[in-house]
């Protein structure tokens, strides 16, 4: 269980950040405050949280996953540079639920478009 002595640091990390970091995002600012710390155990404090429930893991194709915080929200994704913007959308579960029929636990819903600044440099 030692190397979950920095779970609390990365959750830190995680819940203050709006930058949706990659593993190796949280391991360079964990390494500012834990010198000591290996990318390993980042690795598999993430594993362990994303299980846990306490953080989630965001998958964008093509891209490194990316961790983020539990609260509910949506994500835009811009399809020429992958960018990745929070959104808050109608919350869905009860639709998909009487659809399906069944309980649902979550849904993850990234929403692909052009973002803005792709938008204007494809203006030009
Ligand atoms: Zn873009
Ligand atoms: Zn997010």
């Amino acid at each position: 269980m030692k190397t979950r002595k920095y779970e609390k640091l990365i959750l830190d990390i995680i819940n203050s950040s709006c930058d949706h970091l990659s593993a190796e995002e949280v391991f360079a600012k964990l390494k500012e405050i834990e010198p000591n710390v290996v990318l390993a155990s980042v690795y598999n404090n993430l594993n362990a949280m994303v299980m846990e429930g306490k953080i989630r893991r965001v998958a964008v194709e093509g891209q490194k996953d990316r961790y983020d915080k539990m609260t509910k929200h949506d994500h835009l994704v811009c399809k020429c540079c992958g960018a990745l913007a929070d959104f808050h959308f109608d919350d869905l579960t009860k639709d998909i639920e009487a659809r399906l029929g069944e309980k649902i636990i979550g849904y993850n819903l990234n929403v692909i478009y052009i973002c803005p600044t792709c938008k204007e440099k494809n203006a030009l």
